[in-house]
């Protein structure tokens, strides 16, 4: 197995939230009728199925939904990152976004703590979103 790093692939309708994350931004579709906000993204919105929505800039904030910590690597590329935290966070927008806790160790992460968005620049072309626990960076 490679021991590159696993990276997104942007599609057509993924595109415009990871330019953002380029740009320092975490970016979600909005529901021009409604004003649903969803993440991941896709043509529709998830509450009225209507196709006009527009991409706003999200706060990047929420709370650790549900967390598991990695103890193994099952890639050879996070084998230097083991233990991590693999999470569900809940954003303030509303939409739910799997991404990693950073900025604390792992045995730290309890659900509920209120967590803010941070990026990592992990190539020339890509960022990652990333949360970290708010008021200690
Ligand atoms: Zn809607």
């Amino acid at each position: 197995m490679s021991k590159d790093r696993l990276l997104p692939a942007p599609t057509p309708q993924s595109q415009p939230f990871w330019d953002g994350c380029r740009e320092g931004a975490l970016r979600l579709q909005r529901c021009t009728a409604c004003e649903t906000s969803w993440f991941p993204p896709g043509p529709l919105c998830p509450q009225c199925m209507s196709g006009e929505f527009a991409w706003i800039a999200a706060s990047g904030k929420g709370k650790v939904h549900s967390f598991v910590v990695y103890h193994r690597a099952y890639h050879p590329s996070l084998a230097d990152a083991v233990p991590y935290v693999v999470a569900l966070i809940e954003l303030d927008e509303g939409p739910r976004m799997i991404s990693n806790i950073v900025g604390c160790a792992a045995g730290e992460v309890r659900c509920d703590m209120p967590v803010e968005v941070t990026f990592e620049n992990v190539s020339d072309s890509v960022v990652l979103p990333k949360f970290q626990p708010i008021g200690r960076s």
